[in-house]
């Protein structure tokens, strides 16, 4: 694999980075330690009152929180202050409804401040907080919000009318739904309340609920990659995690603008996109509006954005639109970029560098974990294609099943094998909603199995192989999906690619790739041999792919991950499994 090392400076734009030394970091670092500097001596945690209150009383009320902004580029901004009012407004309407504690709140909203309000408002109140991607449809929604008990529900007017009113018969459960009027005219739907007017009734001070670090705090379910999506229960102690890795990995900094773009139907956007900055002190920017490679680079510049998290699927398609784009504005204030959700290419990692100066930083974590697991951190040499290095706390190895059942942790740095954490990170989920079997069954003498298979260099560097169930098995080799599909990117012409395995007779399983061309590239016989050449003399024939399909979008979910599971059922006419999380799916 490509080791294409970037090095770094100890600080950038003046700012000295929380973590300078990793080894030293590592040594000196203990979770007690970091729970203690979040919540002092006290037995109780509160995810909300980390959020909120502590950096109010480290005399940052006055900062921006969360900048909200338009299609028609209005701006509007939350203090902390005036966020903790709004978020004790909505515990107290929580209280008046008769909710008992870890009852579960859920919110079909998109990136507005009801979003910040009821999520905070919630963990304040020590109910559960679930937020569901607002693009779902009534179907997804109904499936979550039943496997969710969910007791109440705040959304928009619309969003009710066209998904949930339908499915309001089949919840029993959902007791009460708050809408977010678009409209101050008109009726509100039957058996539903205004948020607006609940709220503005409701009392501004609100003590946080004596949560502990194992009650429940979150409910998320999985992007639904490899399978039917599963509810994840994360506890009031994510946030020491969360709170961490946001200083270490990502370098929030009070006041710092930081820019996270995952939407918070997804664990991304609570946990980097809500809980993690605040209690850090910073300013995040929330984008209302869709991708976009012109309004992202103005968000870039105009709003001076310190520290940009993102995914692979947008840096590739930011490539896609190409460098001069980029180039056309100016970021003075960038100082850090990151991404996470996909193996993120060595390509992509050094076009950050002919973008923006600057290469970005991958990072591996998943629902499951709560928190960033393994990173490429700023202070630190980047290698371009690898995750990067386990977080301090974190002790993470590769392992192989043994055949006698057991494991064996894998030494050499050549060999593949399964990510374990090993337990007592306290992020780690609590369970999975209605499958304890599930959740028993991903530890192992000790262990937690992730599920992704990689190899850990001699110097503890993580380099992502594949999922092990997108693992190609041909004429013996173990060929990574991953590898095959970054010397893809290499080629000019590929935008996009994932490849899978297909039966043959001879081999087992051949190698399928599957391309979506960059602009200005046709789709024609000498571009596929041209292609497969190149694959060639950079895999050799035995890894290369055998095929190649051209297509003008690969399926996706809608956190941006590509379906390699829907693109195997389709190739061999097998049924397509849960789609509920393919973009543009209603
Ligand atoms: P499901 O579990 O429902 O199939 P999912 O695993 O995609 O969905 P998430 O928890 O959102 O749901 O994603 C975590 C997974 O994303 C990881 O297990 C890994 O496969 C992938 N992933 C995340 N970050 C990286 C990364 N930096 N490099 C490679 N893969 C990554
Ligand atoms: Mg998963």
């Amino acid at each position: 694999m490509t080791d294409r090392t970037v090095h770094k400076s100890p600080s950038a734009g003046g700012v000295s980075h929380y973590l300078t030394d990793y080894s030293v970091a590592r040594g000196q670092f203990s979770w007690q330690e970091a729970r203690r500097a979040l919540a002092g001596g006290e037995s109780r945690l509160n995810m909300a009152h980390e959020a909120l209150e502590r950096p109010i009383g480290l005399g940052l009320g006055d900062r921006v929180a969360a900048r909200f902004i338009d299609r028609n580029w209005n701006r509007a901004d939350l203090t902390y202050a005036q966020l903790h009012l709004r978020a004790c407004r909505f515990a107290n309407i929580l209280r008046s409804l008769g909710l008992g504690r870890g009852a579960a709140v859920a919110t079909v909203l998109g990136r507005g401040p009801e979003l910040f309000i009821a999520g905070l408002g919630t963990l304040k109140a020590g109910n559960v907080f679930c937020s569901l991607f607002s693009a779902f449809g009534p179907e997804p929604l109904q499936t979550r919000l039943q496997l969710g008990h969910v007791r109440v529900l705040v959304t928009t007017e619309s969003l009710y009318r066209r998904k949930v009113a339908g499915i309001r018969a089949a919840l029993p459960e959902l007791r009460h739904v708050l809408i977010v009027r678009e409209t101050p005219q008109g009726d509100l739907p039957a058996d539903t309340a205004d948020f607006a007017q609940l709220m503005s009734r409701a009392p501004e001070t609100y003590d946080s609920a004596p949560t502990r670090d194992e009650d429940v705090a979150l409910l998320h379910f999985t992007s639904g990659t490899t399978g039917k999506p599963k509810g994840v229960t994360l506890t009031h102690a994510a946030v020491i995690a969360q709170h961490v890795t946001s200083q270490l990995v990502l370098d929030l900094h009070p006041g710092e603008v930081f820019w996270c773009t995952a939407d918070p139907g997804w664990v991304t956007g609570i946990a980097y996109g809500l809980i993690g900055p605040l209690t850090c002190g910073a300013s995040m920017i929330v984008d209302r509006e869709e991708f976009d490679p012109q309004r992202w680079y103005r968000i870039l510049e105009e709003e001076r954005v310190n520290i940009w998290y993102t995914a692979p699927t947008a840096i590739r398609m930011l490539m896609k639109a190409g460098t001069a784009l980029a180039r056309g504005r100016k970021y003075p204030h960038l100082r850090h970029m990151a991404s996470v959700g996909e193996p993120l290419n060595a390509e992509a990692v050094t076009w950050g560098l002919e973008a923006f100066d600057m290469p970005f930083h991958d990072t591996w974590w998943q629902t499951e974990t709560g928190a960033i697991m393994i990173a490429n951190f700023p202070a630190c040499e980047v290698r371009a294609g690898s995750m990067g290095r386990a977080v301090p706390g974190v002790e993470a190895q590769v392992v192989r099943r043994a055949e006698g059942g057991g494991l064996e942790v894998i030494d050499s740095d050549d060999q593949a094998g399964e990510i374990a954490l090993k337990p007592g990170w306290p992020s780690m989920f609590s369970g999975y909603l209605e499958d304890p079997e599930r959740y028993r069954a991903s530890f192992l003498e000790g262990w937690y199995l992730a599920g992704d298979l990689a190899r850990r260099d001699r110097d503890g560097y993580f380099w992502f192989i594949g999922r092990a169930d997108d693992i190609i098995k041909s004429a013996g080799h173990l060929i990574s999906p991953f590898e095959v599909e970054s010397a893809l990117m290499r080629h000019p012409a590929v935008a996009q690619v994932a490849v899978i395995g297909v039966p043959d007779p001879i081999c087992g399983q051949a190698v399928k790739a599957f391309i979506e061309l960059r602009a200005g590239f046709e789709e024609s016989e000498e571009l596929r041999r041209n292609i497969m050449g190149h694959a060639r003399r950079l895999l050799g024939a035995a890894v290369a792919p055998r095929e190649i399909a051209f297509k003008e979008s690969l399926p996706r979910t809608r956190s941006g991950k590509i379906m390699r599971r829907l693109l195997r059922a389709r190739e061999l006419g097998l049924p397509e499994g849960d789609l509920s999380t393919l973009e543009g799916r209603e």
